[in-house]
């Protein structure tokens, strides 16, 4: 069960033609072609550390430095774009919500309203007025 990360093969240089060929150098995230000679990166469209194949499959694709920095952190600032870093904490999250690991984003304890007893039991939080545990 869960996610298996999977093992980043080295990038040769024969592979990286390869990937780029088999794309016909277009970049995987704005969809223009790369220029002949321009640096550019491979990427997986399914990120390795959510079980991503890293294969010459289409998985793999070449992509603009720039771009690939866009898809794995987001945006910094302004408009926030669905991003990998993103995906994968969200993918961490469900996981632990499934292991019954996650607390809820607002904790009875922080919140004003409510108390918790020394036996774990949660209760309206008593009027100031009655300062102390009622019996
Ligand atoms: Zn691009």
């Amino acid at each position: 069960m869960g996610m298996v990360k999977t093992k980043r093969r080295s990038m040769s240089p024969a592979r990286r033609r390869r990937i780029f060929s088999a794309h016909d150098g277009v970049c995987g995230y704005c969809h223009e072609l790369i220029e002949d000679g321009a640096a550019f990166e491979i990427d997986h469209a399914v990120p390795l550390a959510l079980g991503g194949t890293d294969d010459d499959g289409p998985n793999a694709y070449p992509i603009h430095g720039d771009c690939h920095r866009l898809k794995t952190f987001g945006r910094k600032g302004g408009s926030r774009l669905p991003s990998d870093i993103s995906a994968i904490a969200k993918a961490k999250r469900l996981r632990a919500k499934r292991l019954g690991l996650a607390r809820p984003k607002r904790s009875c304890l922080t919140d004003p309203r409510w108390v918790r007893k020394v036996d774990g039991t949660v209760v309206p939080r008593a009027p100031a007025s009655e300062h102390g545990e009622a019996a």
